[in-house]
């Protein structure tokens, strides 16, 4: 399967330490078809000066010239004026793909849409974040696309306590209730359908640029969706990975340029929706003390639900042990 990859290369031959450019290339050796090797840091000497770039070692032995891969990546349809494939940024609003999404503009590497699926259950102080990253990046990036949202026809709370099933072993049964490991609903039908239906919308090939760091090497999938009667495909890239770059390095960029999501990395080690039961017990514990309006409108669900909101408590019971630990004096919150 071939994986598109990101790397920074001399822009030239001469590159007096300083011409560089980012490309993105299928990661396949362009002699035998095997897949090409591990990115890492190096560096390329042009005679009288030394440049800080990407340099790998095929496993099939066959070298990659710089000068045959700015050939290659000029005749790919990946870069440049001529690339026949749109650019799409999940944009979370997360520590890791914002810090994607800045560096992506940073390397000048190709951006044609960015978006961001809106479940209504983002904390508010991450639709804060995504107006201040718009406004950041209007200012800085003036040539980007604005960030585009994208919002399922049904509501999280549709869904939830009403939709009736119409397959499955649940045909019939209102609502889909608490999400679980086994069955994120949430994420499959808020997100990645919407996203997946804008990409196809643009009926040429995509690549999506999803942020994942690189000390989370299991959730690397590259697997490549086709649609149209495989006329087209949606293909995913994770410069994160490519760039080396660890969750608390993404978390530490963003900091740096004055993101900081009014402290909600300080109570979560993952932002996502307020209500999410897949939330650890420190989280829970945390939105319980920080966060008394959304735990009160977590309760509300919870009683609506027709499924327990974990398997070993319900919130009015994390609601009891919360309110004594914290008596206690046992309120940690780290
Ligand atoms: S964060 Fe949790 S609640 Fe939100 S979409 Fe994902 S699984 Fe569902
Ligand atoms: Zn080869």
């Amino acid at each position: 399967m071939d994986k598109i990859r990101t790397v920074c290369i001399p822009a030239c031959e001469n590159h007096e330490g300083f011409y560089k450019v980012n490309l993105l290339l299928n990661w396949i050796c362009p002699i035998c078809g095997e897949p090409r090797g591990e990115i890492k840091e190096g560096l390329s000497y042009d005679g009288s000066l030394r440049l800080n770039c990407n340099v790998w070692d095929n496993p099939c032995g066959h070298i990659d010239k710089y000068e045959d891969v700015r050939k290659e990546a000029l005749q790919n349809g990946l870069n440049g004026a001529n690339r026949t494939t749109k650019y799409v940024v999940n944009l979370s609003g997360g520590k890791d793909s914002t810090a994607m999404l800045l560096e992506i503009l940073q390397r000048n590497l190709p951006v044609d849409y960015i978006l961001f699926a809106d479940t209504s259950k983002d904390f508010p102080q991450m639709i804060d974040h995504i107006k201040k990253l718009q406004e950041y990046i209007k200012k800085k990036y003036p040539k980007a696309p604005p960030i585009t949202t994208i919002k399922c026809d049904k509501s999280f709370d549709y869904l939830m306590f009403e939709h009736i099933k119409t397959r499955g072993k649940n045909k019939g049964k209102r609502g889909y209730g608490w999400a679980t490991m086994r069955n994120r609903w949430c994420t499959s039908t808020l997100k990645t359908a919407e996203l997946d239906r804008f990409c196809k919308s643009l009926k040429c090939n995509v690549v999506n640029y999803v942020g994942i760091a690189v000390d989370e090497p299991k959730r690397l999938d590259y697997k490549i969706k086709y649609f149209k009667r495989k006329q087209f495909k949606l293909m995913k890239c994770y410069p994160l990975a490519d760039w080396n770059m660890t969750e608390a390095a993404a978390l530490q960029y963003c900091y740096d340029l004055g993101f900081d999501w009014g402290g909600l990395y300080k109570h979560f080690d993952r932002v996502s929706c307020w209500c999410c039961p897949l939330k650890n017990l420190k989280e829970l514990k945390n939105l319980y003390k920080y966060y008394p309006e959304l735990w009160q409108e977590l309760k509300q669900m919870d009683e609506r639900s027709f499924n327990r909101f974990r398997a070993d408590y319900t919130v009015a019971q994390l609601d009891e042990r919360f309110k004594r630990e914290l008596k206690d004096g046992g309120g940690n919150d780290n």
